[in-house]
């Protein structure tokens, strides 16, 4: 859609950032124009995998999902819970870890911020591999909680992300190679 395409107009793409040949998608000029950061509420909205009266709660995943989901969050009348990365969150926490191309990194979520059988959508700017939004819908279940579905501003192409998801239906505003 029209919206959707302005948005994406201002997502930036920096060369060989954090480290050469990686092709760094930077979504946070949508977030300074104060247009884009409109549309790019709304186009979630559209977007929602699940209906949103089917979704009780915001789950946004640092760092970048921190910008993008409060917001969210506020504009579908929602709460937010931060996934964090591990020691950050004060205690009781469950944590999860997950395989990095190098190594394995660790995130956590408060244990009482989710309730029992609350519909959680886990939301982030970005999904390549898929392992981080896996790794956050094992907390959400871990903590009670139903993973309603994911929603990314941007997907890139090739890395099979999706498929790492499982059956929850997942949302993206573009796909990027
Ligand atoms: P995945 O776990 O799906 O492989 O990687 C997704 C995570 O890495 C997200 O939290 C996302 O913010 C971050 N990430 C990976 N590549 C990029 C990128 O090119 N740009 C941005 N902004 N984040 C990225």
């Amino acid at each position: 859609v029209e919206d959707a395409e302005y948005v994406v107009s201002l997502i930036r793409t920096i060369p060989d950032f954090p480290k050469p040949g990686i092709h760094f998608r930077d979504f946070t000029p949508a977030m300074t124009d104060a247009r884009g950061l409109q549309l790019m509420l709304k186009a979630l909205e559209r977007t929602l995998p699940v209906p949103a009266d089917q979704i009780d709660l915001i789950a946004g995943l640092e760092a970048r999902g921190f910008l993008l989901g409060p917001a969210l969050a506020a504009h579908l009348g929602k709460g937010f819970v931060p996934v964090r990365k591990a020691g950050k969150l004060p205690p009781e926490t469950i944590k999860e870890s997950y395989e990095l191309e190098y190594g394995t990194a660790s995130i956590e979520i408060e244990t009482a911020a989710v309730h029992n059988g609350q519909r959680v959508l886990i939301v982030d700017d970005l999904i390549a591999t898929g392992g981080t939004a896996a790794a956050a819908a094992k907390l959400i279940e871990s903590a009670g909680g139903k993973v309603a579905g994911f929603s990314f501003v941007m997907e890139l192409q090739g890395l099979d992300g999706r498929a790492a998801l499982g059956d929850h239906p997942v949302a993206s505003l573009t796909v990027m190679p």
